[in-house]
């Protein structure tokens, strides 16, 4: 049944409210600095991308972040999984192996660095996102906002994005780019030189789509203080080893 015939039925019977698991999925309205992927100029801008390797294995591991902390799993278990890396088996699937947003923390490793209940209730910092990853068989390099210029942070990422088999992940501050509004976690899946912006494929896809970003206003959202580590948030990457 359709929504407005729904509601139509609502409407006959006298009930003033619309069961909410009905009502239209919506995104954030973006402010003007970002472009939707989802718009003409979007897909235009990754048709000229001459950095969009990375594009699409991320796109073919896709993940919504299991709940409002967990941007950095969502994000690492995509990478894992589009690097191919030897996976537990899931008990959603029985006899298939797969990372999940669950699974990922039945490795002991990971203990050490950050519990699932912590990420839970705090998501996670940067360092804590490149730790959760070497738990695993990848080689990884965590760069800090204010380790990098706005020209090595762009050299680092785009040199990334050109090459296949390793991924960026990038921790930023929402607000400093005009989203709402703490701190996150996506994969960068390509850059578009002319406009100089990098594709995010934002994991709250109940909330945002992915957008293209001026590397400036991205960089500067990753040179801000994370509380939880009094450190800046920043970017990582990760090959297979
Ligand atoms: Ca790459």
């Amino acid at each position: 049944m359709k929504l407005k015939q729904v509601i139509a039925k609502v409407l006959l019977f006298g009930v003033s409210f619309v069961p909410s698991q009905l009502l239209a999925q919506t995104n954030l309205p973006l402010s003007e600095n970002l472009i939707n992927f989802n718009s003409s100029q979007g897909e235009t801008l990754l048709v000229e991308s001459k950095a969009r390797q990375d594009y699409i294995p991320l796109t073919l591991q896709f993940e919504t972040q299991d709940n409002l902390a967990f941007c950095g799993v969502a994000s690492i278990v995509m990478v894992l999984n589009a690097l191919s890396i030897p996976a537990p088996k899931a008990t959603e699937w029985i006899i298939y192996n797969r990372f999940t947003q669950d699974n990922i923390f039945d490795n002991p490793k990971t203990e050490n660095v950050i519990t699932k209940e912590t990420v839970s209730k705090q998501g996670m910092t940067l360092q804590q996102l490149g730790g959760l990853l070497k738990s695993y068989p990848v080689d990884v390099e965590v760069y800090h906002g204010d380790e990098v210029s706005l020209d090595e942070f762009r050299q680092r990422i785009v040199n990334n994005l050109k090459q296949e088999n390793n991924f960026v992940l990038v921790n930023y501050l929402r607000s400093t780019i005009g989203q709402e509004r703490g701190g996150h976690i996506s994969p960068i899946a390509a850059y578009h030189q002319s406009s100089d912006r990098f594709l995010v494929l934002d994991v709250s896809r109940y909330k945002y789509p992915p957008i293209w970003v001026k590397a400036e206003d991205l960089w500067n959202a990753t040179n801000t203080i994370d509380s939880a580590s009094e450190k800046m948030r920043g970017f990582v990457l990760i090959s297979s080893q």
